[in-house]
């Protein structure tokens, strides 16, 4: 081991578990990673993707240098950044003088760190004047945030980890947690085998190998959860698994559901579900009768029409039976992001502000445009992503920022996204990776730091926030994300407000914590009691830790009130709705798409590593035997797989854990098949119509040989 060798304290810039890593460097390259053994989210464990970070982030696949090009047919040429940064001021204070504050927006990621999230928030809505600011954490949460805001009063996950491991029974639903978040399934799979009593649930249209750890899987016909929710209560309170005392002294509004929930018995509730009486039956009965219940869930359930009504139907399972705000019970998303809670905690969803506010709430837009010293907040609402691209498209945006993300990989539809960047006028890219599909679209590309070369913090999916360290400097001329944002501010500001002093004059990361942290005091989240310093000298802390706090608080909601007008969690009484998109003789199977175990996202990162190719190489459709038999097909023959909106040739396998009328492909490939884009060019882009989620994981598909 070299002399030289320093260890940085960081976290991994994968999954929403949020593990500790110790970054081994010698000051200028990074040249490993352990997991960290003092990180209470892994205890120095680290998965696949975590334990191969030094391997990734190739400089050849790097943005090394500030690009633009003046002309749509041009070759980006390199550029300094006071010319890049002069130009884009120049092209954005043009746009918004000419066609109004709206004309342009940024979308933006949950991969940022919280200090990056906040300073586009103040950019967008303080300087420019819009509500145009989304992130691909719309892809990912929204529709958890919906459900937490209108069932508890606050987008606030109740539970710590260690609920996980001390729970009686648990309901994974719509989580392949063994590939999505594996730390944390090593966790669940180390508590059962020490306490096998322990009941594992899991519901999911496929088979995963999240499965193998379950007393019981529900393979529910896709789309279906609402309906199985409402059946499980409908048995519980036919059997009086209920707990009336806890409905009684701490909801409101359980008689209307009641009412709905009659509807949904095991009869009917068995045949919408796909799944057998019995199977129902022994779930309601594991969940009414075990002492501690807690549900887990990820893009299953959010990434659909119905979203928003998943998430409040399986919150009621909670309410009916007072398992929440107590040891090994609640609710609990798991993020599929980093740093997705920390966008939604800095107000980077546009129906958002900081501090969980929400930007159509003119208080809230009062309270934060007086803390950032300007007359007013936007109030028009903003454009949610698929909606932004639509504006993008239909020619309203006319200058887009897009960070850290890879909507031209990512969004549902992708033929549209693709067809939407390349007509709008002027989009800026701002990127560590100049190979995503996005970067092709770049009038503007801004090299931006990465992983071990920036400092900030994140918020993991148990609320905890950790300190993110910079271990190198970022390669030739890339910077930090909050960096480039200020500096680009500070010159859009002398354009648009000359003589004003500046709103973006902060020389750190944690100048802009410091900050933002203020803006959080006496909200649900309050971290106004942190700093880089608490986080160094104890650990990483959950909020809410408001000032004077000594430690941070794992668990919400234990005395039984909510942050609701009555104090009272609120039972949601919602129909169950079929899919929009449903299967019929065109296109006959049901496409669900997912993750690898080694792969990230649009494998920007990933994909630079060979060795994270050796678990899949490439992306396989998977169909029932029985499908291939009635197609004539053969394992491994290149087919053509066709939804609405387009086609792809890829290789189909036969598998026997995807149900006959169903099919399966990885999420990650954005352009790599022989034929056509990539997987989300068949994905459609309907959304629910509260939480504007898109159903990613639901389109009707034919699939012929190729
Ligand atoms: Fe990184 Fe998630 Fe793996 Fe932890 S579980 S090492 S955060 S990818």
């Amino acid at each position: 081991m070299p002399t030289s060798l320093q260890t940085t304290a960081s976290t991994c810039c994968y999954c929403g578990v949020g593990c500790g890593v110790l970054i081994e460097h010698d000051g200028k390259t990074i040249l490993g990673v352990q997991g960290d053994p003092k990180h209470p989210a892994n205890f120095g464990k680290l998965c696949s993707k975590g334990s191969t970070l030094h391997l990734t982030g190739d400089l050849d696949a790097r943005a090394l240098y500030p690009e633009l090009r003046l002309g749509k047919g041009l070759a980006r040429s390199r550029a300094t950044w006071d010319s890049a940064l002069d130009h884009a001021a120049k092209v954005f204070a043009e746009t918004i003088r000419e066609h109004g504050p709206d004309s342009v927006a940024f979308y933006i990621s949950g991969q940022l760190l919280t200090e990056d999230y906040y300073s586009f928030n103040k950019l967008a809505r303080a300087l420019v004047g819009t509500n145009n600011i989304d992130s691909n954490s719309r892809l990912c949460m929204s529709s958890a945030v919906v459900g937490y805001k209108r069932s508890l009063g606050a987008d606030a996950p109740p539970c710590s980890y260690e609920d996980i491991e001390q729970s009686d029974c648990l309901l994974i639903v719509g989580s392949n947690m063994a590939y999505a978040h594996p730390i944390l399934f090593r966790r669940l799979e180390a508590a059962k085998a020490a306490r096998p009593e322990m009941k594992v649930i899991v519901v999911d249209p496929r088979r995963t190998d999240t499965c193998d750890l379950a007393d019981l899987h529900l393979a529910i016909l896709p789309g279906t959860d609402v309906a199985l929710f409402h059946g499980i209560l409908h048995i519980l309170m036919w059997e009086d698994w209920i707990d009336r005392a806890y409905i009684e002294a701490h909801t409101e509004g359980f008689d209307a559901l009641k009412q709905l929930v009659r509807d949904y018995s095991p009869t009917v509730v068995a045949d919408l579900c796909g799944i057998s009486q019995a199977d129902l039956l022994r779930c309601a009965e594991l969940i009414g009768k075990s002492p501690s219940f807690l549900s887990l869930w990820c893009m299953g359930l959010n990434q659909s029409t119905a979203g928003s009504a998943k998430n409040s139907a399986l919150i009621n399972l909670h309410l009916a039976t007072g398992q929440i705000g107590k040891v090994g019970a609640g609710p609990f998303s798991l993020t599929g992001q980093p740093n997705a809670m920390g966008g939604r905690e800095t107000g980077s969803l546009s129906n958002l502000l900081p501090g969980h506010r929400d930007a159509g709430n003119a208080e809230h837009r009062a309270e934060v445009a007086r803390y950032w010293g300007v007359d007013a907040l936007p109030e028009t609402p903003g454009l949610t992503a698929i909606e932004l691209f639509d504006a993008v498209a239909e020619g309203k945006i006319k200058a887009l920022w897009i960070a850290c993300t890879n909507p031209a990989q990512s969004l549902p539809d992708q033929s549209k996204v693709h067809a939407a960047l390349a007509a709008c006028p002027f989009v800026v890219v701002q990127e560590a990776f100049f190979t995503t599909e996005t970067c092709h679209y770049a009038d503007l590309l801004l090299p931006a730091a990465s992983w071990g070369e920036k400092e900030g913090s994140v918020t993991n999916s148990e609320r905890r926030v950790s300190h993110v360290r910079r271990a190198v400097q970022p390669p030739f001329d890339a910077r930090p994300d909050w960096a480039i944002t200020c500096d680009f501010a500070r010159r859009l500001e002398h354009l648009l407000k000359p003589g004003l002093p500046s709103l973006f004059d902060f020389a750190s990361a944690q100048a802009l914590f410091e900050e933002y942290k203020h803006l959080t005091s006496n909200r649900d989240l309050d971290l106004s009691g942190l700093s880089y310093a608490i986080l160094d000298n104890q650990g990483p802390q959950q909020w809410p830790f408001p000032a004077g706090a000594q430690h941070g608080t794992a668990r919400l909601y234990e005395d039984g009130r909510f942050p609701t007008a009555s104090g009272r969690a609120q039972f949601l009484a919602e129909p169950y709705c079929s899919a929009k998109e449903k299967r019929d003789g065109r296109f006959p199977l049901l496409l669900n798409t997912g993750r690898l175990r080694d792969q990230w996202h649009g494998m920007s990162r990933t994909g630079t590593a060979a060795r994270l190719f050796g678990h899949a190489e490439e992306a396989v459709l998977s169909l029932h035997p029985d499908e291939l038999r009635r197609r004539r097909l053969q394992d491994g023959q290149l087919v053509s797989l066709r939804s609405r909106r387009g086609e792809l040739i890829v290789p189909v396998q036969a598998d026997e854990n995807v149900r006959a009328g169903q099919a399966y492909l990885p999420m990650h490939w954005g352009n790599r098949f022989l034929k056509g884009l990539g997987t989300n060019v068949l994905t459609q882009p309907a959304f629910d119509p509260l939480s504007k989620q898109p159903e990613l994981k639901l389109s009707g598909v034919e699939v012929e040989k190729a």
